[in-house]
């Protein structure tokens, strides 16, 4: 289950909700990222990355990220790719927590809880915004945010669960 923050500006009642981490819909959402990477969709980097590491896997959690050009936000999969740790057979092709609550048998994904103790992170995929194509930079504080449309600090007005 996912966690996310709903932020709002008191100045322009500006309201966002983020959602963060992995909710149910992760091995979907894992395969459609994991296809596009594949494909070039995010520039050729990602191709040559699961050229030379077959084996390789990917992050997928929800993250907010900002523009660095206009200041907008965009919730977004963290798409860090990894390689297995030395030593670390990829016999599981899913993962046995995940496949018991989803009928996701033929799935081929790397839950999280696995990345962190089996893989290592060597590159991060490059995002760019759909409104000015300015490169996206990780957001990891929700705390004292500016608002995108005055600047003025949001407030976190609630936390929420997410599936
Ligand atoms: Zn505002
Ligand atoms: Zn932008």
């Amino acid at each position: 289950m996912g966690n996310g923050f709903s932020l709002c500006c008191n100045n322009c009642g500006k309201k966002m909700e983020v959602y963060l981490s992995v909710g149910m819909g992760f091995p979907r959402a894992y395969m459609q990222n994991i296809k596009m990477i594949k494909d070039g969709e995010f520039g050729p980097e990602g191709v040559d990355f699961f050229k030379k590491h077959p084996d390789g896997a990917i992050t997928c959690e929800r993250q907010l990220d900002r523009c660095t050009k206009c200041g907008q936000y965009q919730n977004v999969y963290s798409l860090d790719l990894c390689v297995p740790k030395e030593g670390f057979a990829q016999n599981e092709k899913h993962d046995a927590a995940w496949s018991t609550a989803m009928p996701f048998n033929e799935a081929s994904y790397v839950a999280p809880y696995s990345i962190r103790q089996n893989y290592t992170i060597v590159d991060t995929i490059k995002q760019y915004c759909p409104d000015c194509n300015g490169l996206l930079e990780r957001v990891t504080d929700m705390h004292n945010l500016p608002c995108p449309d005055c600047s003025k600090t949001l407030t976190i007005s609630g936390e929420f669960r997410w599936d």
